[in-house]
């Protein structure tokens, strides 16, 4: 197991590690979305990983698709707002394929992160540079799709860069879906913060993935 793929108890140590990263980073999501939305984000999604923690604690999961489905649930039913069915249906999509495999690996990952952004994209109708989380989850795929052999760190820290980088190219960007579109130019030279969030789940994976020995 290690690095190169996660049993089932490993998984659900990530989430509860992903759970405790996303709690510790509710200032700086209020902050991003202070500067161009409603300044909401930060504790919408702590609410959601609150709810996350609660529901994966003290339940056995079958299989990595039945974690990460549950997963997206708790959020959609706990975050509200936009990014409550935007993250929620990220995970609950991205668990399709996952349904019956018992370790998650790098093309668990990548299959995770093709479906996920599928179901975004089907429910929110948002395009890459619309300036939201689609533009730091896309590059995530596309990342960890050309990478289905290696190991899961190494999927995970390409997936990550890339959702970095397209955190950063959102800053050029000028809102077109969502509450920050109200803005329009004044967007302009802050980061999207759901985008922030989708590098922020993806690194405190990476974070748990690495630390395995
Ligand atoms: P709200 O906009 O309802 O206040 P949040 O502040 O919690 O919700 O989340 C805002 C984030 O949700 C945005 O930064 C953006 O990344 C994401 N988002 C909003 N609408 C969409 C959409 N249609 N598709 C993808 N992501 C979206
Ligand atoms: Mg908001």
């Amino acid at each position: 197991m290690g690095r190169s793929q996660l049993d089932l108890t490993q998984l659900k140590e990530m989430v509860l590690h992903l759970c405790r990263a996303m709690q510790g980073s509710t200032e700086m999501l209020t902050q991003a979305d202070k500067a161009i939305g409603d300044g909401d984000h930060g504790v919408g999604m702590a609410r959601g990983f609150e709810a996350v923690r609660q529901k994966v604690e003290h339940q056995a999961f079958a299989s990595v698709g039945d974690m990460f489905k549950t997963v997206g649930t708790a959020l959609l039913t706990s975050v509200g707002g936009a990014s409550g069915a935007v993250f929620g249906t990220w995970f609950r999509s991205g668990a399709a394929r996952l349904g019956d495999r018992q370790v998650f690996d790098s093309a668990g990952l990548a299959m995770f992160l093709a479906d996920g952004l599928q179901g975004v994209k089907e429910r929110g109708k948002a395009q890459p540079g619309d300036k939201t989380m689609i533009d730091a989850l896309e590059p995530a795929a596309q990342a960890a799709q050309q990478l289905p052999g290696a190991d899961l760190d190494q999927a995970l820290a390409a997936a990550v860069e890339a959702a970095r980088l397209g955190v950063e190219r959102t800053k050029d960007m000028v809102a077109r879906v969502g509450k920050a579109q109200t803005l329009g130019e004044r967007s302009l030279g802050h980061p999207d913060p759901g985008a922030l969030s989708t590098y922020l789940i993806l690194k405190s994976m990476l974070e748990y993935v690495a630390a395995q020995g």
